[in-house]
């Protein structure tokens, strides 16, 4: 495809495989409706027809990643196989769909801006004045077909932000004029919407989803699909007043219904019938949904009888969205023994007066990753709770830091023990600037990110847990174990029992305790609710034993017999 406006400039120009379909989510109302979980659990839906799906989140803010942003502004940075710090959309869109995307698969504004000024810097628009349209939306535009490259049937494009937010509109404009040079079968797009019940009425109000699809078509889009979220299933009449105010045929207009677990959507969507109306505007044929072990995955969730309480200890616990894998992996971890994941989420920093209560009842403490100084006595002192109290531990990335930290000050003599990133003056410091780190001053993009092969030693609980001696897994961090204190540590009881191929310390574990396992990496973002994380499964089921056991849990066991679906098989990236 080419622009009529721009003959021959760099990058004027985008192709698109002819197969390939979009569907564009957009968002309408207020924000936190769900478009992630939607987006997903309609990739879900294609993909259990045979479909191929791939994704792309739009994110209309100005930062060129999350990378850089407090969690609290912006929730977890999902980190992809290929190290890039992106939307925890990504993660929903992994986890539903049981595929990894890559660094394509997240765009922000702050990309879009980057790559059209440097264009611009290298004289690459020949003389033209650069603006919005044209130039910023052909870039948009050159994402959406990059990321159809590899030739999936369908693409689903997320827009971030609620239709009407200023940021997103050259996104929207992108992908209006995408469906006037891609055609009109090809490019679907699907409006979320609010449906509230106003109760002094008794009724539900139709009036902010006509006036979120008006603000739509003032730019030009007409929505083909209307998901409508509500408390309940809405009546054939409430439809049929939503397709008359906003041109959407009645058949086209769905309730996404307020679901127990975000498992359930997809299923919820399928009873709908979304996804048949989506490929049917696609003119592509509906077929058997292969949803089976989805339905089983549901029924396990619901009738989850026991119940399993894990403290994490966490310095962004006042909001779950900054732990958002982690949360679901601790789910996953209880599927595989049908049990109920009750985590109790404790901030780090309110456990540095010594007060340890909090921790009593946990079967489990998870120390999970973090930045800076804010909590980390407290992520120290749960760590050692947890060692001493023989109580099943995972801890990582700052959680692997400090507890072999702990484990140095307390075990080791070296009671000023730290890490560079909090003391760089320490005596000891036991985690150091990462070498080969490249970057420089900035901020931004100066960490150790993506999948990276480590071996892990035969005769670990690691290598036992995981059943092989070869994984894959995603980082994010800066700063590494300093191997000069190796030989110490091992030698009063700590075990680093996984390296990397170039030597750098992945894995601690304590060999004389029930179940106590950090890792330098983030298991939790290779999750998947149909192949709980090995890491994560044995974790709860430790937990649950010494639960059950009213005592310790035993020798640690390669327990995947409740798992099913493969997940004793290593975590793959
Ligand atoms: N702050 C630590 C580091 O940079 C750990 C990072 C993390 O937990 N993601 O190495």
């Amino acid at each position: 495809m080419s622009s009529p406006e721009s003959p021959a400039p760099e990058g004027g120009e985008y192709r698109v495989p002819g197969k390939t379909r979009f569907l564009f989510v957009t968002g309408g109302v207020i924000s936190s409706l769900g478009k992630g979980i939607a987006s997903a659990s309609l990739g879900r839906l294609l993909k259990s027809q045979g479909y191929s799906v791939t994704f792309l989140k739009f994110d209309p803010y100005l930062n060129v990643d999350p990378g850089t942003m407090s969690p609290y502004q912006h929730g977890e940075v999902f980190v992809t196989h290929d190290g890039a710090e992106t939307d925890l959309d990504v993660g929903h869109y992994e986890r539903f769909t049981g595929s990894a995307f890559s660094a394509r698969s997240n765009v922000t504004s702050g990309q879009i801006y980057e790559t059209v000024i440097e264009r611009e810097r290298r004289g690459g628009y020949l003389g033209a004045t650069v603006q919005v349209i044209p130039h910023v939306t052909e870039e948009i535009k050159r994402r959406l077909a990059r990321v159809a490259e590899d030739g999936a049937d369908v693409v689903i494009a997320e827009i971030g932000g609620t239709v009407g937010d200023i940021e997103g509109q050259p996104f929207l404009e992108a992908a209006r004029q995408f469906r006037l040079e891609v055609g009109a079968v090809r490019v679907c797009f699907l409006h979320l919407t609010l449906v509230p019940m106003v109760n002094t009425a008794g009724e539900y109000k139709t009036k902010p989803t006509q006036h979120s699809v008006r603000d739509l078509r003032a730019i030009g889009i007409q929505p083909d699909v209307l998901l409508c979220r509500a408390p309940e299933a809405l009546s054939s009449e409430v439809k049929t007043k939503i397709g008359l105010h906003t041109s959407v045929p009645k058949d086209a207009v769905f309730t996404a219904v307020d679901a127990a677990s975000v498992y359930e959507v997809p299923l919820n969507l399928a009873a709908e019938g979304v996804d048949r109306r989506v490929l049917d505007h696609f003119r592509l044929e509906s077929r058997d949904r292969d949803l089976g072990e989805w339905r089983r995955l549901v029924e396990r969730l619901r009738s989850g009888v026991r119940e399993v309480r894990i403290g994490v200890v966490g310095k962004y616990v006042g909001l779950q969205d900054s732990y958002k894998s982690l949360g679901e992996a601790l789910t996953h971890g209880g599927v595989a023994h049908d049990a109920r994941v009750d985590i109790r989420w404790i901030e780090a920093e309110s456990l540095e007066g010594g007060d340890l209560s909090q921790l009593d009842g946990c079967d489990g403490i998870l120390v999970p990753g973090g930045f800076g100084s804010r909590g980390t006595e407290g992520m120290a002192a749960a760590a050692g709770r947890a060692r001493i109290g023989r109580v099943p531990f995972l801890g990582i990335c700052y959680g692997f830091q400090w507890a072999v930290v702990e484990f140095a000050r307390s075990e080791c003599g070296l009671a000023g023990a730290s890490t560079e990133e909090l003391a760089p003056e320490a005596e000891h410091r036991l985690f150091a600037l990462l070498r080969n780190l490249d970057g420089d001053e900035a901020l931004g993009g100066t960490m150790r990110v993506g999948a990276e092969t480590c071996i892990l030693k035969p005769d670990s609980l690691a290598a036992r847990t995981y059943g092989g001696t070869t994984i894959r897994e995603r980082h994010r961090h800066r700063y590494e174990f300093e191997r000069k204190y190796e030989e110490l540590v091992e030698s009063r009881g700590m075990r680093f029992s996984g390296h990397t191929e170039d030597g750098y310390f992945e894995v601690a574990e304590i060999p004389d305790h029930p179940w106590f396992l950090a890792v330098q990496f983030h298991p939790e973002f290779q999750s998947n609710p149909l192949r709980p994380h090995p890491l994560f499964r044995d974790f709860i089921g430790a937990a649950l034993r010494g639960r059950d056991g009213g005592g310790e849990p035993d020798a640690p066991a390669a327990s995947a017999a409740s798992a099913g679906n493969g997940a004793a098989a290593p975590a793959r990236a």
